[in-house]
Order: structure tokens, then sequence, then C-alpha cells
């Protein structure tokens, strides 16, 4: 069994408050021990971060370029350790994990080429206003479980390419993997930039209340998103909260099923539905609803499920005991109020938290399937008759991350996309982020947006130097 260490100020640590387990949910077996930081570590941890904060404020553009293409390489060169990582603790499908690790070393290199130009307001006879963007001093970064490697990549690598130092948070689900890349990015990284503490035991919430702390990333639930929010005021810590949603897909009567179903199904299942802007409630018109629903149930069916280390699985186990437990009993909600289960809608027998993709159909609104957010392997099928009623209960949701329209008329689909109430909209596709397009939700799915020029502006602030001549 690998051992694990806390990295506080570019060296080892063994956890202050112990270590406990991570189990692997294909078998239900601990697949390491993890350090278990106490308070004093995580202070130790920020004052470290405050202290590299001093000279990494005013490192040049080359110098952050260099070093995030640095780190892009040596987590290229320990990929195969990673996605194994990511595997055993999170559960995927070893092909995914390795776009996992693949995403996140694309991720850090376009992050490297991201610039922050000055921009001149007015340069006349008498006067210059310039405004210059600074980095804020120490990042909170608090990841979930779900794209544990990749959603860390995301928070780390545009705070200190901004000039901003560093203290990740790992979910206690999942923390090996952040971990060993905290581990890697050390290995050329000065001390203190990058820190991580791991630990459910008030670590998360001693982050979001630490007068050393000046923001935020967190990346979750909505609850959990409020819960920091509050906590953050007394020092006025900036926020980008990325939470929960339940995007909806409409799908207009002129798409052509055959066409569409397999694009519907991977964005909805993508990672087990463990995904935050999977597709989470489909609507689909009446003319080809029972089509599209058994197109769907067959791709379902193609599902090779089982441990993600085995050679031709294509799915993988829910992470966790809770996560399954509310899958199954949405299912089983629905299906006592009267709802079809076209395919899976049980839970496999034996060790591991393993449910097979379920397509629910004969279901609507008001059912807790539809409304609440399942985040798992179950998609919920709707009918509609009349498009203006189906984005009227797609918006409905009191969370907005994302959305989809499916049809062959795309110019007709983006103009009713343009409706949705959602952060990202997708013509026939969901649930493809992009490192150069701002990504964020609306309403309770948070604010503030990840990636590209507006991504990297949320880990800095504006400063206006204005120069009477
Ligand atoms: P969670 O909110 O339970 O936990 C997320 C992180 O917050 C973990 O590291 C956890 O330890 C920490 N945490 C828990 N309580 C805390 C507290 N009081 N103070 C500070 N930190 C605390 O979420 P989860 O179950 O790990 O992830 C699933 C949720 O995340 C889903 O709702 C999903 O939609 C959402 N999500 C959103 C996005 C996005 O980009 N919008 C991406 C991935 C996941």
């Amino acid at each position: 069994m690998r051992e694990y260490s806390l990295i506080i100020n570019g060296e080892k640590a063994t956890g202050g408050a112990g270590r406990f387990d991570v189990l692997n949910p294909a078998t239900e077996e601990v697949v390491a021990k993890c350090p278990q930081a106490s308070v004093e570590q995580l202070d130790q941890a920020v004052a470290a971060a405050q202290a590299c904060y001093e000279s990494w404020q005013f490192s040049s553009h080359a110098e952050r370029k260099q070093l995030l293409n640095d780190i892009a390489d040596r987590i290229e060169a320990n990929a195969a350790e990673l996605a194994q990582i990511v595997v055993e603790e999170q559960g995927k499908p070893m092909f995914l994990a390795q776009m996992e690790v693949g995403g996140a070393v694309a991720w850090t290199r376009a992050t490297a080429e991201l610039e922050m130009p000055v921009e001149v307001l007015e340069d006349s006879e008498n006067k210059r206003v310039e405004v210059h963007r600074k980095s804020l001093g120490v990042v909170g970064s608090i990841t979930p479980w779900n794209w544990p490697l990749m959603i860390a990549v995301w928070h780390i690598m545009p705070a200190i390419r901004s000039g901003n130092t560093v203290v990740s948070k790992p979910s206690g689900l999942t923390p090996l993997n952040t971990l060993r890349l905290v581990e890697i990015i050390n290995e050329v990284a000065p001390k203190g930039l990058v820190n991580i503490v791991t630990g459910e035991s008030g670590i998360g919430s001693g982050i979001t209340k630490h007068p050393g702390i000046r923001k935020i990333v967190f990346t979750g639930s909505t609850p959990t998103g409020q819960t920091i929010m509050r906590g953050a005021a007394d020092n006025l810590k900036r926020l980008t909260l990325e939470l929960g949603g339940n995007d909806a897909g409409i799908v207009l009567p002129d798409a052509d099923p055959a066409a569409i179903a397999e694009g519907i199904f991977q964005t909805s299942f993508l990672n087990m539905g463990q995904t935050c802007a999977a597709l989470k409630r489909l609507y689909v018109h009446d003319s080809i609803y029972d089509e599209l629903c058994e197109k769907l149930a067959d791709v379902a069916a193609q599902q090779t499920v089982g441990n993600g280390m085995e050679e031709g699985v294509t799915f993988g186990p829910i992470q966790n005991r809770d996560q399954f437990n509310l899958v199954s009993e949405l299912v089983e909600d629905a299906r006592a109020n009267g709802a079809r289960v076209l395919c899976g809608g049980e839970p496999l027998e034996g060790k591991g938290y393993f449910y097979p993709p379920t397509i629910v159909a004969d279901i609507t609104d008001g059912a807790r399937l539809v409304d609440e957010e399942q985040f798992g392997p179950v998609l919920p099928v709707i009918r509609y008759t009349d498009v203006e009623d189906a984005l009227k209960r797609a918006n409905a949701s009191d969370v907005g991350l994302g959305g989809s329209v499916w049809s062959s008329d795309p110019a007709k689909a983006a103009e009713i996309a343009g409706r949705l109430e959602c952060g990202t909209a997708w013509i026939n596709g969901h649930a493809e982020l992009l490192p150069y397009a701002p990504f964020g939700g609306c309403k309770m799915s948070g604010f503030g947006v990840e990636f590209g020029q507006e991504g990297l502006m949320e880990y800095t602030s504006a400063q206006v130097i204005n120069i009477n001549k």
C-alpha cells in the first residue's frame, strides 16, 4: 500500500490528527490510509503560502508560464500512476481516468499561455489611465470527489499563473490523487507555492474562516457552497462557487433519434452520471418519445459494468455509499409513483457500489428523480408536446449550470438554447468543457467562472494607475 503525505512548505508531513481510510468503490477495500491534517497544520500551510506569496506575486509572466509547463511535463511523466490512483479511489474506468489525466495536462498548458495585459483606458496629452490586474494572496481550493484530479488542476493552475499561492483541500473520499499531484508540483515549484491538507474534521470550514486566506475557489454541492459563503464573510474572501446543477436537455420534434441517442447517453452518463454539467433531465417531444427511449435503452444495454481496472469495462461503480443509496432511493420513488424503468433500475449484487445505467420513462416534473440532482447513473425522460412548455419546465429549476437543445436545425435550436437559464447551453451536445470558454453557473449553481481569460481574472483584482502627466 502506497504511503501518502501532506505537503506543507514543500515538505512531506504526516497527519497531525491521525489517518483515515480511503475506500475503493469497486471492492469496498481500503486503497490507502490518508493523513488527517490538524488545525495547526492548516495554519502552517497558510503561513507557508503567505511567505511564498511575498516573492511569488512579483514573479514574471515568463517564469510562471515556464513553471506551469514544467508541471504539465511532470504530470505527463507520472500519468500512468495518477490514472491508476484515480481508478482505485474514484471508481471510473481506466480509459476515463486516462482522459482525466490528459485533461489535467491540457488545462495546465492552456492556462500557462493565458495573458494578463495592462488595459489602457485613456492616453491623452495630460493623462494616462491604466488597469493592471493584481493577484490576491493565498487561495484556498476545496474540491469534490467526481473529477478530483482535473478539478484540482482547474483551481490550482490559474491561481498560481496569476501570482497567488495555494492551500488545497481535496474531498476526503478521493484525496490520494491530489496528494500525489501536489507532491509532483512540488518537485518543480518554489516551497510554499502549493500546499495540501486533507481531512474532513473541520479543515474545510477552517479554510473558509481562515483570516490568512483571501479567496476560496470551491467546487461541490450547493448546500456546502452556501455554508462556505457564510463562513467567508468575516474577512470578505472573494469566492468562485461552482455548485450543483440539474441540467435539462430538450429534444425538438425534428431531431433524429438514431443520430442523437449515443450523444445523449454519453453526456448523461459521463463518469456514471457523476458530472456537474451532465444532462440530468431529458425533455423529449411526444412524436419521437418512444423511439428515443428505446434507442437510449439500447445504448445502455451495450455498457459493460465492472471494476474500472478490468479490461473492457466501460461503466464503473458509483463513488460512495451515500450517493449509491440516493440513486437507489430516487429510482424506487419513481417506480412507486408509476414511472417505467426501461433498463437497469436495480443495484448489482455483491461487493462494490455498482448500479447499471438506468433509463426511466413515463415520469414528469414533481417526481424527485426529475426535481433533484441525481448525480448518478439514471436519466429521467420526460414527454412534452409544446416546446414553450418544455422550456418553461427546464427553467423552473432553482439551479442553472448547463442545458442543451437537440435538433436537426441548429439555428432554430440556438434560438431556444439562448432562452435557457444556465451558464452554458449546448446544441446537439452537452457537458463539453473547453479550456478557453468561461464555465460557471447561474442561480443556485453558483457564481464566478473558470477557464480562459475570464476565469483567470477571478484570481485577480483590478488596480487603476491614474497618471497625471
Ligand atoms: P460536497 O459539497 O459534499 O463536498 C465538496 C468539498 O467540500 C469536499 O472537499 C468536502 O470535504 C468539502 N466540504 C464539506 N463540508 C464543508 C464545509 N462545511 N466547509 C468547507 N468545505 C466543506 O460535494 P461533493 O459531494 O463532493 O460533490 C458533488 C456535488 O458537487 C454535486 O452537487 C455536483 O453537482 C457538484 N459539482 C459541481 C461542479 C461545478 O463545476 N459546478 C463540478 C463538480 C461537482
